[in-house]
């Protein structure tokens, strides 16, 4: 059987901290500042009309779990 790996919200205006969090599936710790793609791939990234984030799509290595992060602040 194939696995169907799971697919996850997160949204960074209700993570407290620096922005860190575990994934849902199998609680790696993410965080959106790392960009050495250890514990996670950017698989997309959206953007508004403005140059602002909107959203990321991440893969967790670990689980292969998708995750939409969401809920960006502007600096
Ligand atoms: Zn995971």
């Amino acid at each position: 059987m194939k696995k169907i790996s799971a697919v996850f919200v997160v949204d960074l205006t209700k993570i407290e901290g620096e922005g860190d969090f575990q994934c849902p599936q199998c609680g790696a710790i993410i965080s959106p500042e790392d960009e050495t793609e250890t514990t996670y791939i950017i698989q997309d990234v959206k953007m508004k009309a403005n140059d602002q984030l909107e959203e990321l799509r991440i893969k967790c290595i670990s689980c292969e779990s998708v995750i939409h992060l969401t809920g960006f602040t502007p600096l």
